[in-house]
Parts: structure tokens; sequence; C-alpha cells
């Protein structure tokens, strides 16, 4: 195989992949209006259908939607979550499964007009078309270690591969330099 060919080939496989990575974090589906019918009556603390309308989940779809890196989306997914400690006391022998199966996460969606209306988790999902493991494991992760989640998918190929090579060309000119040959023009008597 000549150069030429296998150079093409990379590329287009290259292609491919931005092309995926694309897609994963671009708007997906249009967003779902509340079905659950929780109106924010004194014994709902919910309120997806009498305090959203159409034009505010729209708002917040397309908000989510201008974020087109996981990092990104992960970001603003938990800027409107809360994560509740459960009221249950942990004992020190809890394990780190049992204390993330007890959290309690709060979701809420910014309305057009600016404020903050508490939802069900069903609502938050469709609204923002995600999936519900996704938004569970970004907050778990969060609430664990208080970072997010960094992109683990894709990356840098390359570098640890040329690590050696790297090492070689540091070495060869560190030995250039330390002639000074450049410098000593100017020591020079001419
Ligand atoms: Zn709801």
């Amino acid at each position: 195989m000549s150069n030429k060919t296998r150079s093409k080939t990379v590329n287009r496989s290259e292609n491919k992949r931005a092309k995926a990575k694309a897609l994963r974090y671009s708007p997906k589906a249009l967003p779902d209006f509340p079905k659950c019918g929780l109106q924010g009556r004194p014994y709902q603390p919910y309120q997806c259908e009498s305090h959203l309308t159409m034009r505010d989940i729209k708002y917040f779809h397309k908000t989510f939607d201008t974020n087109t890196t996981k990092i990104a989306q992960d970001s603003f997914q938990v800027s409107y979550c809360k994560i509740e400690n459960p009221k249950r006391k942990h004992t020190p022998t809890d394990s780190v499964n049992n204390k993330l199966k007890s959290i309690t996460i709060k979701y809420t969606v910014k309305g057009s007009h600016g404020g903050l209306v508490p939802v069900c988790r069903e609502a938050f999902l469709g609204i923002l078309s995600i999936e519900k493991y996704r938004v569970l494991r970004v907050l778990k992760k969060f609430k664990v270690t208080g970072q997010l989640p960094h992109e683990t998918r894709g990356g840098n190929r390359i570098t640890n591969k040329n690590d050696a090579k790297n090492g070689k060309m540091k070495t060869f000119i560190e030995s250039l330099r330390c002639t000074e040959s450049h410098y000593c023009r100017s020591k020079s008597t001419e």
C-alpha cells in the first residue's frame, strides 16, 4: 500500500469519528411537553404543567442545545439539578454505592420569563430529550468527586505513541542549546 492511499484512509476514519462526535451532542428531538399532569397543588412539589408553557419548554430545550460538547451539556444539567442529601442518617459502614442509591435529585427548568420552575424527572428528561441514566451518571459523579465528568471518548491518540520520539528530540534540542553559538557572536572580536 502506498503512503498516499494510507493517509486517505486515515482521514476518512477521522472524519467519520468527528461526525459521530458532533452528532452525539447535537439536537436529537423536539422537546416533549410534560404529560405527567402535575399541576403544583399543595401536595405536589412539581409544577410541570401549570407553570410551563410550550414557549418555556422550547426555550429551555434550545438553551441546552446551544451547548454542543459533552462537558458543556453536563455542566448545564448540573446547574439545573440540585442533589439533596437523604434524610436517613448514614452509618460509617455504608458503601459508596449505598450512598449513591439514596440521593434525591430536584430538577428545575428555567422558563423564558427567567424564573426556575420545579419539575419532575420525567418532565426534565423529556424537555431536554436526554436519557435518565445520562443525567444520573453526571450528577452522581458530581456528588462524589465534586467534578464534572471529563471526555473519555476519543482524545489524543498520537501523543503517547510519539513520547519516545519527543524525548529524543528534546534531548537533541537541549544539546544544541548548550553550545549557545548564536550568543557567542557578540562576544567575538571582529
Ligand atoms: Zn412532571
